[in-house]
């Protein structure tokens, strides 16, 4: 007896003493802690090919999660920034279309929710990019995600807040080495939502191209929109301002918005034509978004 609890205790001893593993240990870095793991795995982060879209203009996101880089000839553009746990991900989708993270000179930012923006912080850490959002979103995201005004914001999961914010404003315009983006502001599903869009050519063939923020009708169970008609009038405005963007291609935040898993699916089959050039895109991103915002009305009206 006397024994066992000496050995027991020799035992204790020696893993108090030496290291867990043998392999290297992991350092802890705040900024890649993960949000929901299972849960981002399951719905955002289902692995995606990068891809070359149009132009200037690449995917290096995620089956349920876009992220997007514009090329310039003064640096990258990244739109959004995904999860903590995908960031080494989405810059290993850049190392695979030849470009670096290091190269990135702006962040921009559709919404400061965690699915979205979380992974900013260590994407402008490890780029030394400048993070630009609607006024209303640069204060949930330096707050890290909290903004007690938002319909989902009790059941949001806060995350690592950017450092070097820059608000900008609707219809600002955002010039970098010969790309200019005009943010277009979106509110509804947060205040400060912004779509963001550009102008890209492949030789003599232009296409403007919107990545659009979330303009989804979401909230905690016990949130009534029928009893917010001026978030409801702000939702339509937002989406009928979408639908009269000029757009060529629209990508959504999600691309599941925009059936952006077939266009990503038919353009690896083959990417002539184009499945994302859809003179239509924006339009039926909107009615997406009508539609859903109209069924959440009627089940709120239902007795
Ligand atoms: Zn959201």
């Amino acid at each position: 007896m006397r024994r066992t609890i000496r050995l027991a205790m020799s035992f204790l001893a020696s893993l108090a003493l030496s290291p867990a593993t043998s392999a290297a240990p992991v350092r802890d870095d705040p900024l890649l802690r993960p949000i929901e793991a299972d849960y981002a795995a399951r719905r955002f982060l289902t692995p995606a090919p990068p891809v070359h879209v149009f132009g200037n203009t690449s995917l290096v996101g995620f089956g349920g999660l876009s992220v997007a880089v514009i090329r310039t000839s003064a640096g990258l553009i990244l739109i959004d920034g995904a999860l903590p746990q995908s960031v080494r991900d989405v810059e290993a989708h850049l190392r695979a279309l030849g470009l670096s993270i290091r190269d990135v000179k702006l962040i921009l930012s559709t919404e400061p929710h965690y699915d979205h923006a979380a992974g900013i912080a260590a994407l402008e850490r490890d780029s030394g990019a400048t993070v630009l959002a609607g006024a209303a979103a640069v204060k949930t995201l330096r707050a890290g995600g909290l903004d007690p005004g938002d319909p989902q914001g009790a059941m949001l999961d806060r995350f690592p807040a950017p450092r070097k914010l820059r608000a900008v404003s609707d219809g600002q315009r955002i010039h970098l080495g010969g790309v200019t983006v005009t943010a277009v502001a979106l509110p509804g599903h947060t205040p400060g939502s912004m779509g963001w869009r550009w102008r890209s050519c492949e030789g003599n063939h232009c296409a403007n191209i919107v990545f659009t923020a979330s303009i989804n009708a979401v909230s905690t169970d016990d949130y009534r929109f029928t009893r917010h008609p001026e978030l409801v009038a702000t939702f339509r405005a937002s989406m009928a301002k979408l639908r009269a963007l000029p757009c060529d291609i629209v990508l959504t935040s999600h691309p599941d918005n925009s059936d952006g898993d077939r266009k990503l699916a038919a353009f690896l089959k083959n990417p002539h034509p184009n499945p994302w050039l859809d003179g239509d895109g924006c339009k039926k991103a909107a009615d997406g978004f009508e539609a859903r915002l109209n069924d959440r009305l009627a089940k709120e009206a239902k007795p």
